[in-house]
């Protein structure tokens, strides 16, 4: 009797999870890459006909989807396209910089509607401070978006620069903003907050915008390489973001590159950040440069000046610092091409994309010398298209995954008013 009852729960398990993610890769397909017509839907995922149009009939008295104009059909009715509603809900997306923290509102379409930014001096925020930084961030966002955008919130998503644990604990071992030990930011923020809250770190989320709307759409086989002040890397096999056995999978920046070589800022000598990262590049042409700096008032202006340098020719120590790092660049991707075999490597972060929009050629030359040959025929080496301020948006897209992971959920979206309510943010102080 205990073995029919088994069967029983099991059977009934198994209709409502075969439902919820039928729901899931129907609703992943219409935002990812919608509009589109249920006809196409029917094509482009394995469900029936008929399942498409119930569960499409059922996403749009949800107000989920919504029609989005028709297209002409060959002989037939003009077909019908269906996207995710815009309006559906808003989502917040938070980028914890080392310089800054950034507090962006998006509907559904990820269309920016708000903006609330916080200058930090570096390595001063503490996670008290943090806190307060998002929370006062999410009230002015709120307070700044357009009066006919009634939307509720779906949740907040924050990108943090260190390790998140996504086990039950959540904590945020940050030791580039000089957080010791692991700080449980999620339990933090609850006592200010009633909106859901996603974490992450901000490689996986800017990775996780570049695959949804950049340089990534449409590959399964990825690697979004990036390049700041720090290094890190966003690595997506068959689909999905690779996190490995606690999340931190993907610190590329401190894979070793020169045994025993420069310190690096993780205590480690040789990583490939202490070469190739902002701080790397900018230590090693004052050294060639016989102990004067590069001009600048910060990272930014200054590697922009070395690049400048080196393109008019003014600067052998510019010249040799930036064809170096081009070398070790280009190893460091062919370390990449040798463990994971992608299809594409996106290269990006603010030095990134400054090296690469100058010297991508010499990357490549570098990435195929070290390479083995046949994963390098296979790859191609691109930029990332969304900017290098792409993180709150990366961030934004962590409560939308959840979203279409649950195929719209069974529960009805919590709402939360759109105007700030008295006392939320005033609390901490
Ligand atoms: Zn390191």
């Amino acid at each position: 009797m205990e073995m029919w009852g088994r069967t029983v729960i099991s059977t009934r398990a198994t209709v409502k999870d075969m439902r919820r993610s039928n729901r899931s890769v129907l609703l992943s397909k219409i935002y990812l890459d919608g509009p589109l017509s249920r006809q196409e839907l029917t094509q482009l995922t394995s469900l029936s006909a008929a399942s498409v149009s119930t569960l499409v009939a059922e996403f749009l008295e949800e107000g989920l989807v919504e029609e989005a104009g028709s297209v002409e059909s060959d002989g037939g009715r003009p077909r019908v396209l269906l996207r995710v509603a815009p309006g559906f809900s808003n989502v917040i997306g938070v980028d914890v910089g080392e310089t800054r923290v950034t507090v962006e509102l998006f509907d559904m379409s990820m269309a920016a509607l708000a903006k609330a930014d916080y200058p930090i001096e570096r390595a001063s925020l503490t996670p008290e401070m943090m806190i307060r930084h998002v929370l006062d961030g999410i009230n002015a966002v709120q307070a700044q978006a357009p009066l006919d955008s009634e939307a509720s919130i779906l949740g907040i998503g924050i990108a943090v620069p260190g390790v998140v644990d996504q086990g039950e604990d959540g904590l945020v071992h940050a030791q580039s903003l000089g957080w010791g030990e692991g700080v449980a930011l999620r339990a933090m923020l609850r006592e200010g907050t009633k909106i859901p809250i996603h974490i992450d770190n901000g490689a996986k989320t800017l990775g996780q915008a570049e695959m949804w709307f950049g340089a990534g759409r449409g590959a399964q086989h990825a690697v979004i390489a990036l390049v700041g002040s720090g290094v890190g890397a966003s690595v997506v096999a068959g689909g999905a973001s690779y996190r490995g056995a606690r999340s931190s999978a993907g610190e590329w920046g401190h894979t070793t590159i020169v045994y025993g070589g420069r310190l690096c800022r993780c205590g480690a000598r040789g990583c490939l950040e202490a070469y190739v990262g902002a701080e790397g590049i900018l230590d090693r042409y004052r050294e060639a440069n016989r102990g004067r700096a590069a001009e600048g008032v910060d990272e930014e202006s200054a590697l922009a000046s070395i690049l400048a340098e080196a393109e008019d020719g003014s600067s052998k120590a510019a010249e040799t610092v930036l064809t170096e790092t081009a070398g070790y660049l280009g190893a460091g991707i062919a370390t990449l091409v040798n463990l994971f075999n992608p299809e594409r490597i996106i290269l990006g972060g603010w030095a990134g994309l400054a090296l690469g929009g100058r010297r991508l050629a010499e990357i490549r030359a570098a990435a195929a010398e070290h390479a083995l040959r046949r994963p390098f025929e296979q790859v191609s080496i691109e930029l990332c298209q969304l900017g290098p301020d792409a993180v709150a948006l990366g961030a934004a897209t962590l409560p939308v995954a959840q979203l279409l992971a649950e195929g719209g959920g069974t529960r009805r979206h919590i709402t939360h008013p759109v105007r700030p309510r008295p006392g939320i943010a005033g609390r901490e102080r």
